[in-house]
């Protein structure tokens, strides 16, 4: 049997939305068995908007994923911290905002991932439940595609293409394998062309995008100093983004994953066919030799320290 996990301590950090620029607060607390990835508004007043972080409340996958619970209550870019809970085995969190958009960090899920680990992680009275694909799903919108196909163990599949000299073609194969995530896709960073920023600084977008938080690639150089963190960060950072939109399942998924050019809208409509189709999936309780994107390193050492 896996047991459900959630922080053992509360932690805090702040920062600025990509998006908007506002600079937030945000603390991830312990929450109980089978509340799931739930976040709080607290700036909207003494009874802080509850907004959990599952399908169903996606309204909009444009440019980020963002989640809602009426016309206010609104938190976009969640999705780095959607994919550092998912790839460490988190069920259950409570986030509290006081804002309209998760901090972007350094633009990938390495932040959030030293944020968790620092708070600790700790194993609850509950089994772990996931969501076992009983049929292929395939969501195709020009060259774009998404699909899963059943499979013992979560796996994600992720390529993109792009006519540029310094991305080409990439692909990625993750596997939820001992410290996978930490090493193999959790510091890839969001990515943007250099042609693209006046484009979308005109449009009123990525307000708060910088040097800081984005890998901005120009002609045939990184305009980042230190260049990529892996030679291959883009299609990292797309499987990244992908793992953290899957999440919104509301629990792991036992599936293979194939990702080809697509994006947060293509994600959300690939969870949005496979639940809507209750003979798609079914629930299932995790024993211990089938697992979704966690790091049983960290079982291990957890196990070897008690
Ligand atoms: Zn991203």
């Amino acid at each position: 049997m896996l047991w459900q996990r959630t922080l053992k301590s509360s932690i805090q950090c702040t920062g600025v939305g990509v998006h908007t620029n506002q600079r937030v607060a945000m603390t991830l607390k312990p929450a109980a068995p089978n509340t799931g990835i739930v976040f709080r508004r607290i700036d909207l007043g003494a009874r802080a908007p509850e907004i959990k972080a599952v399908h169903a409340n996606v309204v909009d996958s444009r440019l980020c994923t963002v989640i809602g619970a009426g016309p206010r209550a609104r938190i976009g870019t969640i999705e780095h911290l959607m994919a550092a809970f998912a790839g460490l085995g988190i069920d259950n969190a409570i986030i509290d905002i006081d804002g309209d958009e998760v901090p972007v960090m350094d633009g990938s899920a390495a932040p959030f991932v030293f944020l968790v680990e620092c708070a600790g992680i700790m194993a609850q009275a509950a089994p772990r439940r996931a969501i076992k694909v009983l049929k292929p799903v395939v969501i195709a919108d020009g060259d774009r595609r998404v699909s899963v196909r059943p499979a013992a163990e979560f796996s994600l599949d992720c390529r993109i293409a792009y006519a540029h000299p310094m991305l080409g073609e990439q692909r990625v194969v993750f596997h939820p394998n001992p410290g996978a995530f930490r090493a193999e896709l959790a510091r890839a960073r969001t990515f943007c062309l250099e042609e693209d920023v006046a484009r979308m600084r005109a449009a009123g977008l990525a307000k708060g995008g910088s040097l800081d938080n984005a890998v901005v690639i120009g002609k045939n150089r990184v305009l980042n100093d230190g260049g990529f963190r892996y030679k291959d960060e883009c299609v990292r950072h797309k499987a990244l983004d992908c793992l953290g939109d899957l999440y919104l399942a509301g629990a792991p998924i036992l599936g293979a994953i194939e990702s080809e050019r697509a994006g947060h809208a293509l994600n959300h409509r690939l969870l949005a066919a496979l639940l809507g189709d209750t003979t798609a999936w079914c629930d299932v309780i995790l024993d211990g030799d089938s697992h979704g994107p966690v790091e049983l390193e960290l079982e291990r050492s957890r196990a070897a320290i008690a």
